[in-house]
């Protein structure tokens, strides 16, 4: 069975690759940023503490990170593939995983902190309907108004430049040696992540000699 890691900072274009792997290939995509969505969405106590931890611009706790990942993985189907974003977030959750499951290997979405801030700070979310918009790529007709309900479009309240900068340092700190462990016991391919997204696909899909994607 097809036993992947996924890694790289927001703006990575990280889910995009994943959902596309999963998709095509009938891998379950295992997201932490996905299951802590659903506790936000559903008013969950995680959710609650999710929440606030999002609105001081701070990344959500490691632990909580931890506890939610171990049960998702628990409740897996062994003799079924998947992906796995958004785990192991530091050294410790990494030996831990390392120890406790075999996989074929790291895929690592590496984008400079520049082209980072660029890609978040762009995005905005409509007041209205809850639509995700991108001035870069996803660009609304006229500035700042929802295309499909008219609505203004917000900044998100963890998006602003200070709040990403710290993400960014955390998710740094951590995540270099989670890189370096990986590399000493596991395949980890590098792919430049400001490429554009179906040519990361079929790179990926090439260095883990997987099938290319349908055209
Ligand atoms: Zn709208």
């Amino acid at each position: 069975m097809r036993k992947y890691v996924i890694m790289g900072v927001q703006g990575s274009g990280k889910g995009t690759q994943a959902g596309r792997l999963a998709t095509d290939l009938d891998l379950v995509n295992v997201s932490v940023g996905d299951t802590l969505r659903w506790h936000v969405q559903h008013h969950t106590k995680i959710g609650a503490q999710v929440r606030r931890t999002m609105a001081a611009g701070a990344l959500v706790d490691d632990d909580l990170v931890e506890s939610l990942a171990r049960e998702r993985l628990a409740m897996h189907h062994w003799n079924y593939g998947f992906i796995l974003d958004g785990f192991p977030r530091n050294v410790r959750q990494a030996r831990f995983f390392l120890e406790s499951y075999d996989i074929d290997g790291v895929i690592n979405l590496e984008l400079p902190d520049e082209v980072v801030h660029e890609r978040v700070l762009a995005r905005r979310l409509c007041s209205g309907c809850g639509l995700d918009w991108n001035l870069l790529a996803h660009r609304p007709k006229v500035p700042d108004v929802c295309d499909i309900c008219g609505s203004p479009l917000l900044v998100r309240e963890d998006d602003t430049p200070d709040a990403l900068a710290a993400r960014l340092r955390d998710y740094h700190a951590k995540t270099a040696p989670v890189l370096e462990l990986f590399e000493r016991k596991e395949f980890v391919a590098t792919f430049d992540a400001t490429q554009p997204v179906e040519v990361i696909q079929a790179e990926i899909r090439d260095r883990f000699a997987l099938p290319p994607p349908a055209s």
